[in-house]
């Protein structure tokens, strides 16, 4: 990628205006010429954005290359497969307001902004700007709050899109102060995969901007310990400094990351960094992602690898977001092995059994404990 200096490259608008958008921009030889029109075919379902970044962490030429896989578009993607959708979570029918959806009593996800640094092949929200699902228009903002207003149970609210941080500082601040005219609102969320994509988005200005509208907590998405560079790695730093706690939500896919030493390679460096491994997602059941899918057991696999090796800290929840839209499903490895007379039988990560005995039933009394809200 030409680019003249430093400042450019460091230039996060910089990056967003020479993002690749077309099989022809790709670095000669990256993509078979007799796979060109397919590239371009699979390019018009969901559209093709990497950022420059994003690409100069492509290893060569290798079709075997993680990185590259989750960004350049594949001819794969075009074969039908009968058991996948094309809205397998039904974000569509969830949305009780445009660019608002719900799907658990708690919890709301505002779509404000359409935008992404890198259109990540796996994308959860490839239905965007199709059919209903749009994000936020400046006029459509209000309705989303009255919303909120007017659902007090609402306490956590995940920015989304699209990535949020693609919005500039002043848009982003203005919709937080709104957001915290809102008593009901606790926290707030940024799903974000910008410290992975566009590392340098996370500028000194936004940490300091975001710090008055504590608590604000930063979900993102490494998937492969290569996308652990300096400059994400200084992003991550910046805004744990800034004071939001940060949770990593992975994606499980084949070809990518589907290894256990590669998952345990992620989560040790992603603690070195203070982001928390959260969830490890598998593949949504999106018409064109057949080849990134992996059986479920490879998660299982993984977590039980993961286990008795690394730290709680370091070992993500395994989650199934299911179709239909009825929510997320954590999976685990099964660790009883029976419970009888009262005495639960565990399985050690290393297959050592021991039993787990209940309380006595005479002095075990349920006798229930009032919850006390925290003071304002
Ligand atoms: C994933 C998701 C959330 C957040 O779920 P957590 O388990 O709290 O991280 C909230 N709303 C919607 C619609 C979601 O898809």
């Amino acid at each position: 990628m030409a680019h003249d200096t430093n400042t450019q490259w460091n230039d996060w608008q910089w990056q967003l205006q020479n993002a690749v958008r077309s099989a022809e921009d790709l670095p000669a030889g990256l993509v078979d010429p007799v796979d060109f029109e397919a590239v371009e075919a699979a390019a018009d379902r969901w559209p093709m954005v990497i950022s420059p970044y994003y690409l100069s962490l492509f290893n060569g030429r290798s079709g075997r290359d993680p990185i590259r896989r989750m960004a350049v578009p594949s001819p794969e993607e075009l074969h039908p497969t009968p058991h996948l959708s094309w809205d397998p979570i039904a974000e569509q029918s969830h949305c009780p307001v445009p660019g608002v959806i719900r799907r658990y009593p708690d919890r709301a996800l505002l779509l404000v902004s359409g935008r992404c640094a890198v259109n990540c092949r796996h994308c959860t929200r490839r239905s965007l700007n199709r059919g209903s699902l749009r994000p936020l228009g400046p006029g459509e903002l209000k309705a989303a709050y009255d919303y909120l207003r007017d659902h007090t149970e609402i306490g956590d609210v995940i920015l989304s899109g699209g990535d949020p941080l693609l919005l500039e500082d002043d848009q982003l601040f203005e919709i937080l102060t709104d957001l915290r005219s809102i008593p009901s609102v606790r926290i707030i969320r940024l799903a974000t995969r910008v410290p992975v994509t566009l590392p340098m988005r996370i500028t000194p200005a936004l940490v300091a901007g975001l710090r008055p509208f504590h608590p604000i907590y930063v979900n993102t998405q490494f998937n492969h310990p290569a996308e652990i560079t300096d400059a994400s790695r200084r992003a991550a730093i910046a805004l744990a400094d800034g004071g939001m706690p940060l949770a990593n939500q992975a994606v499980l896919l084949a070809g990518i990351n589907d290894s256990a030493e590669t998952i345990e390679m992620l989560s040790r460096g992603l603690l070195e960094m203070r982001v928390r491994p959260y969830y490890l997602f598998l593949c949504d059941l999106w018409q064109g992602l057949e080849h990134l899918r992996t059986p479920l057991s490879t998660g299982l696999a993984i977590v039980e690898h993961l286990r008795g090796r690394l730290s709680g800290l370091g070992i993500p929840q395994l989650i199934a977001d299911l179709p239909g839209g009825i929510g997320k499903v954590p999976i685990g490895p099964q660790h009883i092995v029976s419970v009888e007379n009262g005495v639960t039988t565990l399985r050690a990560p290393d297959g050592r059994l021991a039993g787990y005995p209940d309380p006595t039933p005479s002095i075990y009394i349920p006798r229930g404990c009032a919850p006390v809200r925290p003071r304002d």
